[in-house]
């Protein structure tokens, strides 16, 4: 079975592994590839919000069980899923991954002072990493305008910090207009980051 139904989201069947050459394939493609690390929280979301349910099922590449949770709930559904494969493992990994290959980085969400410290930590410890734009999740205007502020810059990668379904809304627009890059909402991970 490729997907495995929990609650009316379909989660990905794979294991951490199988993602991480599914998404190198993908940046080697150039492809648009929107990657949605799904807890129960945002099943729970999804369920009491259609247009979040309908983003989750219309615009998502990968949906992946972010927590345990969600690893138990497909069990008890005699569904298993592999493991668990969180948004935080992810977004470190595809940093790294991004510091290998140079790769063009578009970061926006959380506070500003915390923003500042990624952008800070980065420079320091993905040095290879060309940061296309760093802004914190606090900006005024609507999101159809800053998907276009992203979109100009040509980034391969985009992680957005600003919770569900915010986060998924901004990068659902970018996906629509099939912007060759990564994207992935990280929720509270820039906090951890930065820390
Ligand atoms: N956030 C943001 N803009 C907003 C709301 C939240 O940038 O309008 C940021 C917040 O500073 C935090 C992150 O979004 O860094 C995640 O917020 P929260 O913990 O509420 O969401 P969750 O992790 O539960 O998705």
């Amino acid at each position: 079975m490729d997907k495995v139904n929990v609650l009316g989201v379909d989660f990905d069947n794979k294991t951490f592994n199988q993602f991480q050459n599914e998404f190198i394939s993908r940046l080697n493609n150039h492809l648009s590839t929107f990657i949605v690390t799904a807890n129960p929280e945002i099943v729970m979301a999804a369920n009491e919000n259609p247009v979040f349910m309908k983003i989750l099922k219309d615009d998502t590449d990968y949906i992946t069980a972010d927590g345990i949770g969600i690893v138990k709930a497909a069990k008890m559904l005699k569904q298993p899923l592999p493991e668990r494969v969180t948004g935080y493992d992810l977004f470190t990994w595809l940093m790294s991954v991004a510091n290998e290959r140079g790769s063009r980085v578009y970061l926006i969400g959380a506070k500003p002072q915390v923003i500042h410290a990624v952008q800070a930590k980065v420079a320091k410890e993905y040095p290879n990493i060309n940061l296309v734009g760093a802004e914190d999740g606090y900006f005024k205007g609507d999101l159809e305008l800053v998907a276009r502020r992203i979109a100009k810059t040509q980034p391969d990668m985009v992680f957005a910090a600003l919770g569900f379904p915010k986060q998924e809304k901004l990068l659902a627009i970018l996906r629509r207009n099939e912007v060759p890059a990564l994207m992935m909402g990280v929720g509270g991970s820039f906090d951890v980051f930065s820390g």
